[in-house]
């Protein structure tokens, strides 16, 4: 694979940059990868695992000179990151984030960046729900889409470089304006979650989430929840604060739907819960169709995860 930028700088190096640090260097895609994360700790780890050519101590450091800085931070964080690091940027350079919302992030990072600095937000649909730079692995990306919203970028060239990079670290791209993505994705990832932070929450609240047989009959359904529910507070946190309309959109028409099959059950209307269920089993057949997922019984996980 041929080398895409002289040097991409990460400004946080956690499960999304340790990943990206991963896949660039399995595909030699930048002469050098630099990082930057705030704590110290992270800093030594990442310097004791080699995760990046070099790190550094402070993000201005790590974007100066670097023709590619992608913002690898909490969404609540991207604007103090780009206030520190905006005077070391030169013109021609492409800045670049993976936050999962876009408006927000678009609204909070653009300002305060020099003219002449290319801004090109994109947003990985891949993850895990662990944090932090020893999560990462190349894989992360391979088969899964990036989302490229280049509403403030008119240089073609310049965010077809970054889809490049993308495709090249094993994502599909596709481009989207910031307001349509931030819609689809309070719809496919930011309400569920919130709705496996809710089913996990009224679980415990009722005691039962440490009960030895809600743990051993988990696999049922609740595990899946519990597992999305373990995601990182921050990251969450700031999702919904920065998706709020959208989100609150998406919620509402939730309720809604949850009330009308509600009232199927106590009504006894079988066919109304037929009907519903077959239309969202054939939504399941177009995801594992679309590749997006697998047929395999119990998610193909093998026996020793499920315990
Ligand atoms: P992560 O593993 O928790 O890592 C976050 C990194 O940001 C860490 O290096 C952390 O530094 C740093 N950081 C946190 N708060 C900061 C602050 N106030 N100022 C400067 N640096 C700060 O997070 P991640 O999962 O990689 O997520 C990073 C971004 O990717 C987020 O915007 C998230 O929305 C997006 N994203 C996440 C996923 C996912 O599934 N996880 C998927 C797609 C996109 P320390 O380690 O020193 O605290």
């Amino acid at each position: 694979m041929t080398q895409i930028y002289n040097r991409i700088a990460l400004i946080g190096l956690g499960l999304i940059a340790s990943s990206m640090a991963h896949a660039i260097k399995r595909a030699g895609l930048a002469g050098e990868v630099v990082g930057y994360a705030r704590s110290n700790e992270t800093r030594t780890i990442a310097r004791d695992m080699g995760l990046c050519d070099r790190i550094y101590d402070t993000a201005a450091e790590a974007a100066e000179g670097s023709d590619l800085v992608v913002l690898c931070v909490p969404v609540g964080a991207m604007e103090s990151v780009a206030i520190e690091i905006a005077p070391v940027l030169k013109a021609g350079t492409t800045v670049s984030d993976v936050g999962s919302v876009k408006r927000a992030v678009i609204d909070a990072v653009a300002p305060h960046l020099p003219a002449g600095v290319h801004f090109v937000p994109a947003h990985p649909l891949a993850g895990t729900e662990h944090s932090g730079p020893t999560s990462g692995f190349a894989e992360l990306f391979d088969g899964r889409w990036c989302i490229v919203v280049p509403d403030l970028c008119d240089d073609e060239a310049v965010v077809k470089k970054l889809e490049d990079l993308w495709r090249a670290m094993g994502s599909n791209v596709d481009t989207m304006d910031a307001d349509h993505h931030d819609l689809v994705l309070a719809v496919t990832s930011h309400t569920p979650h919130l709705i496996a932070y809710t089913m996990v929450g009224v679980a415990d609240d009722l005691g039962r989430v440490t009960d030895s047989e809600v743990i051993k009959y988990s696999a049922a359904g609740f595990r899946d929840f519990t597992r999305i529910a373990a995601s990182d507070p921050t990251m969450w946190r700031d999702v919904f604060l920065n998706n709020k309309d959208a989100t609150l959109e998406i919620l509402g028409r939730f309720t809604e739907e949850l009330f009308v099959l509600q009232r199927a059950i106590r009504e006894g209307n079988g066919a109304h819960l037929h009907d519903y269920f077959t239309r969202t089993r054939s939504i399941r057949r177009s995801i594992i169709e679309a590749g997006q997922d697998t047929a395999a019984p119990n998610f193909g996980r093998v026996q020793s995860d499920t315990k």
